[in-house]
C-alpha cells in the first residue's frame, strides 16, 4: 500500500491543515495586535510632545522664529497667519506636503492624526493640532514610522520562515506519531495475511490497552475459535473416514475370503450376514453423519407441534421392553405426567430412543432400565436411569462430543458410532433444552433431558 493511500497520510494531512489554519490565524492576530500597539504608542508620544510644546509659549515662539531644536527623528512645523498670509516654519526647513484643504480644515477644527509617504519612500505619522498664537495657527509634529515598519517587517519575515518550518516539523512529528500509533494495524494486517496462508496458530502480538489492543484481543479470540473449529472439523473428517473404513475393511475381507474358493452355502450365508450387519452399521453411521452435517449447515427442517412426552415414551416402551427382554433386563416406566412440550415429535423420539438404546447397551444382565417424569419450574424433565457400567467422571465432560467413546472396542461391538449423544444434545438444544448426566462406575447412569414446557 502506498503512503499516499494510507491512514497515516490522511491523518497527517488533516492535522497539518488544522495546524496551518491555526498558525496563520495566530500570526495574523499577533501582527495586527503588535501593529496597533506600536502605532498607538507612537500616537501617544506625539500627543505628549504636542502638549509639552503647546504648554510653554516661549517654545511656540522659538518654533515660530525657526530657532526651535527638534528631538532626534522628529519634525516640528508651524503654520501661522501673518498679514492674512499662511506661513510655514520649520527648524530644518523641511516641508511636509499637506493639501491646502487639509490645513485650512485643521486650522478650523480639532487635532487629528494622519500618515503620509515621504519622497524617500518612508512614512511619517503626523499629529496636527490647532494652537493659538493670536491668530488660529497649526502645529504639526511628525515622526517617522520607520522603526515600527521595520519591527513589523521583521515580524512578517520571522513568521514567513517560522510558520512553514513549524509545519514541516509538525509534519515530520505527525508522520512519526501516526506511524507509531498505527504500527499495530500493520501487525494485525501482517498476521491476518499469514493466517490467510493457513497458519491459524498465529496470534496478533499487540498488548496495548487502547482501541487497537482491544481489536487485537477480539481478533485473537476469533482466530482461537476458528482454530478450534478447524481442528474439530479436521478431527471429525478423520474420525468419520476411520469409522467408515472399519466396516468396509470387514466387508472386503469377508467377501474376499468367501470368493477365494468354492464353499458350502452355509458359509456364504454366514459371510452375507456379516456383510449385511456391517452395511447396516455403515448406513446408520452415514445417516448420523448426514444429520450432523445438516445441523452444522443449519439446514434442518423442524416440524414443531404439541408433544406429550408421556405418550411419546409410552409409544416407545413396547420396542424397549422387547430389547430389554432380549438382554435379560427389566424395564420400568414411571408414572406418566401430563408434560406437554412444543417440539418435533420424530426428532424427540430419536433423542429418547438413542438414550434408551445406550442404557440397554451399557447395562449388563441382570439390570434395570427405568424412565421417570417430573417438572421443575417451566421445564419438563425426563430421566433415563440404568444400573449399567456407568461412566468414569473424567469422561463425562466429553461424552457428548462427536466420536467420543469411553470404551471404544465395547462401543463398536455394541454397534455404537460415538455420534448418538452428540445428536441427542443437538436435538435437546434445538428445542431450547439440555441434557445432564449423573453416573457412577459400576452403579449406573442417569441421563436427564430438560425441555421447556409449553406455556398454557
Ligand atoms: P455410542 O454410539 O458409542 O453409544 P454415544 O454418543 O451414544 O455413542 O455415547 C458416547 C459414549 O458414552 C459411549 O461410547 C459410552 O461409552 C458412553 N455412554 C453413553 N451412554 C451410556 C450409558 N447409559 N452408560 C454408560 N456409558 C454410556
Amino acid at each position: 500500500m502506498s503512503f499516499i493511500h494510507s491512514i497515516k497520510f490522511r491523518f497527517t494531512i488533516w492535522y497539518l491543515l488544522v495546524l496551518a489554519v491555526l498558525l496563520i490565524a495566530l500570526s495574523a492576530g499577533v501582527y495586527f495586535y503588535l501593529s496597533r500597539s506600536l502605532y498607538q504608542s507612537l500616537d501617544d508620544s506625539l500627543e505628549l510632545r504636542s502638549t509639552q510644546l503647546r504648554s510653554i509659549p516661549a517654545i511656540l515662539e522659538s518654533i515660530k522664529q525657526g530657532e526651535f531644536e527638534e528631538e532626534l527623528g522628529e519634525i516640528v512645523i508651524l503654520y501661522f497667519y501673518t498679514d492674512s498670509q499662511l506661513v510655514e516654519v520649520s527648524a530644518r526647513g523641511i516641508s511636509i506636503p499637506l493639501s491646502d484643504e487639509f490645513i485650512s480644515q485643521a486650522i478650523a477644527g480639532t487635532s487629528s492624526f494622519t500618515t503620509i509617504p515621504t519622497a524617500e519612500g518612508e512614512r511619517l505619522r503626523l499629529l496636527v493640532v490647532p494652537v493659538n498664537l493670536g491668530q488660529p495657527s497649526l502645529l504639526i509634529i511628525a515622526r517617522s514610522t520607520k522603526q515600527i515598519d521595520q519591527a513589523l517587517h521583521g515580524l512578517v519575515h520571522t513568521l514567513i520562515i517560522a510558520v512553514p518550518l513549524a509545519l514541516a516539523l509538525a509534519a515530520g512529528g505527525g508522520i512519526f506519531l501516526a506511524r507509531r500509533a498505527l504500527k499495530p494495524v500493520d501487525e494485525i494486517a501482517q498476521t491476518a495475511q499469514e493466517i490467510g496462508e493457513g497458519d491459524l496458530s498465529r496470534r496478533i502480538n499487540v498488548n496495548t490497552k487502547d482501541e487497537l489492543g482491544r481489536l487485537a484481543a477480539t481478533l485473537n479470540a476469533m482466530i482461537g475459535r476458528l482454530e478450534k473449529a478447524f481442528q474439530r472439523q479436521k478431527q471429525f473428517t478423520s474420525d468419520a473416514s476411520h469409522e467408515l473404513r472399519a466396516p468396509l475393511a470387514v466387508i472386503e475381507a469377508e467377501s474376499t475370503l468367501a470368493l477365494q474358493k468354492e464353499r458350502p452355502s452355509s458359509d456364504y450365508q454366514q459371510s452375507l450376514e456379516v456383510i449385511s450387519q456391517e452395511s447396516k452399521q455403515m448406513s446408520s453411521l452415514i445417516d448420523q453423519l448426514l444429520t450432523l452435517a445438516r445441523a452444522d449447515a443449519g439446514k434442518e427442517q423442524w416440524n414443531f407441534t404439541e408433544v406429550n412426552l408421556g405418550k411419546l415414551i409410552s409409544n416407545l416402551s413396547t420396542d424397549i421392553e422387547v430389547l430389554c427382554q432380549e438382554k435379560g433386563l427389566s424395564f420400568q416406566l414411571g408414572q406418566m405426567r401430563d408434560l406437554v412440550v412444543k417440539g418435533d415429535e420424530a426428532r424427540l423420539r430419536e433423542l429418547f430412543m438413542n438414550l434408551l438404546d445406550n442404557a440397554i447397551s451399557y447395562t449388563p444382565s441382570p439390570g434395570t432400565v427405568s424412565v421417570s417424569f417430573h417438572s421443575e419450574g417451566q421445564m419438563a424433565v425426563v430421566a433415563i436411569t440404568d444400573t449399567g457400567v456407568g461412566i468414569p467422571a473424567e469422561d463425562i465432560p466429553f461424552i457428548f462430543e462427536r466420536f467420543y467413546r469411553v470404551d471404544k472396542s465395547r462401543s463398536r461391538a455394541e454397534g455404537g458410532s460415538g455420534l448418538g449423544l452428540a445428536i441427542c444434545r443437538h436435538i435437546a438444544e434445538a428445542h431450547g433444552g439440555k441434557i445432564e448426566v449423573e453416573s457412577q462406575v459400576g452403579a449406573g447412569s442417569t441421563f436427564s433431558v430438560w425441555l421447556p414446557l409449553q406455556s398454557p
